[in-house]
């Protein structure tokens, strides 16, 4: 065969008619196959990840994604619950074939109120490694529109891309978690006033994002740089969880609750609440006297809240979730061929310090340290093969150590 008899063994056009054309063993490709054919493979590959991921969350019924939670995350029972049922909903929406009779999932991306340490960003972590999906933990006090000093919303897509070592396709199924929203909260109740940087213009921004929307992202993050190159990041699959303390937010709700109780024995039902947590009570009504925009509360349509953790929880997380800070003690001396017990008074002891000094979940960690770094610094590589923690040892400890400090600060 001369050379310009060559063609293309798939189309049959002529070497002349293509901009190139590559030879196999006994046949020849034109560029255009071989984009056609690239297109299938990519499409075809699309579709198993997809129902590869259909076949692992399908597993997952709301009440698996509790159990799953249930083993890290102690109490906060309704959280844990309307987050399975949210969970598993965003999933089952991103696996629905495309839809005939036009009814369309919407998203169910999620916002928790809850004091700071009681369990939001650990109900976020958890869910991740539960579907084994990449995770970006974010602060909203950094973000601030286009154009001021600060991250741009963007950012947020970076830290999920780095998070899924900079896979497109993973990061568009990843979960992002915001937290400390309530401080992106509108300062004043009339918008008009002033051009409020610091929070409805993030508000703003970042609307798009959890609606669904694609983004230009900066691979490395920072400012958006003409020269810079940036990935592609499509949000409608990304599954956002908001976060907040909404300090004083229980104004706005025993507000709303006594308005609605006028007419009904309202001071019996008052003092009862009082006890209660009120943010059992929260709807999003709240959020918005708050100072969240509609439109933002209307794109986190699920809504729910953590319960203070009372001494009880506090004792629990020491020593029941699987990954509990004892256990992991435990491990730590036992790797040094040590063996660890603490009592329970002990742990009371650490649990009574832990709410005296108002540290709350997160200042059990700081306290256990206190406690065990000495230990942990004298025995290993020692005869000493136990360590046996009593109240006045954890007592003895804490009174040497800066923690201490901590109490006259708060
Ligand atoms: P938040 O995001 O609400 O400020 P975190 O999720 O960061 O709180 O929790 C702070 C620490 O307290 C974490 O180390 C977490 O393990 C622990 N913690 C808080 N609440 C719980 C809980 N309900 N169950 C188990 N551990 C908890």
């Amino acid at each position: 065969m001369s050379k310009e008899e060559l063609e293309c063994s798939f189309c049959g056009r002529k070497k002349a008619e293509t901009n190139l054309l590559i030879a196999g063993l006994d046949a020849h490709i034109c560029d255009r196959c071989i984009e056609q054919a690239h297109g299938i493979v990519v499409e075809e590959a699309l579709h198993s990840t997809n129902s590869e991921l259909s076949k692992e969350l399908m597993l997952k019924k709301p009440k698996s994604i509790k159990s799953f939670l249930d083993d890290y995350v102690i109490g906060q029972e309704h959280t844990k619950k309307v987050m399975s049922v949210a969970v598993y909903n965003h999933y089952k929406r991103l696996l629905q074939p495309k839809s005939e009779d036009d009814i369309e999932i919407q998203k169910s991306n999620i916002i928790i109120v809850g004091q700071t340490g009681t369990g939001k960003t650990l109900v976020a972590k958890t869910i991740a490694r539960m579907l084994n999906v990449p995770l970006a933990i974010v602060d909203a006090t950094v973000l601030t529109e286009a154009g001021y000093v600060g991250e741009d919303v963007e950012s947020i897509l970076t830290r999920l891309l780095q998070a899924a070592d900079y896979n497109v396709e993973k990061a568009q199924n990843g979960i992002v978690f915001i937290d400390e929203i309530d401080k992106i909260a509108r300062k004043s109740d009339n918008p008009s006033i002033t051009r409020d940087v610091s929070g409805e213009g993030v508000q703003q921004a970042l609307l798009k994002l959890l609606e669904g929307t694609t983004v230009n992202v900066p691979p490395k993050g920072g400012r958006k740089h003409p020269d810079q190159k940036f990935i592609e990041v499509n949000t409608e699959n990304i599954l956002f969880i908001a976060g907040g303390a909404f300090d004083g937010i229980n104004r706005h709700i025993s507000k709303r609750l006594n308005m609605q109780a006028v007419g009904f024995s309202a001071s019996k039902k008052e003092e009862t609440m009082e006890r209660d947590n009120m943010l059992k009570y929260i709807i999003p009504k709240d959020l918005k006297d708050y100072g969240l925009i509609p439109e933002i509360i209307g794109r986190l349509p699920v809504l729910t809240y953590m319960n203070p953790l009372d001494k009880g929880t506090l004792r629990a997380i020491l020593t029941e979730p699987k990954n509990a800070i004892i256990k992991q003690y435990k491990k730590l001396f036992e790797m040094d061929g040590i063996d660890f017990v603490i009592t329970k008074e002990a742990l009371d002891f650490i649990v009574e310090q832990a709410i005296e000094y108002k540290l709350g979940a997160r200042g059990l960690r700081s306290l256990c340290e206190a406690v065990l770094t000495d230990a942990m610094y004298e025995l290993p590589g020692t005869d000493d093969k136990e360590l046996t923690v009593t109240v006045e040892y954890a007592q003895e400890k804490l009174n040497k150590s800066t923690i201490k400090k901590l109490k006259a600060v708060s």
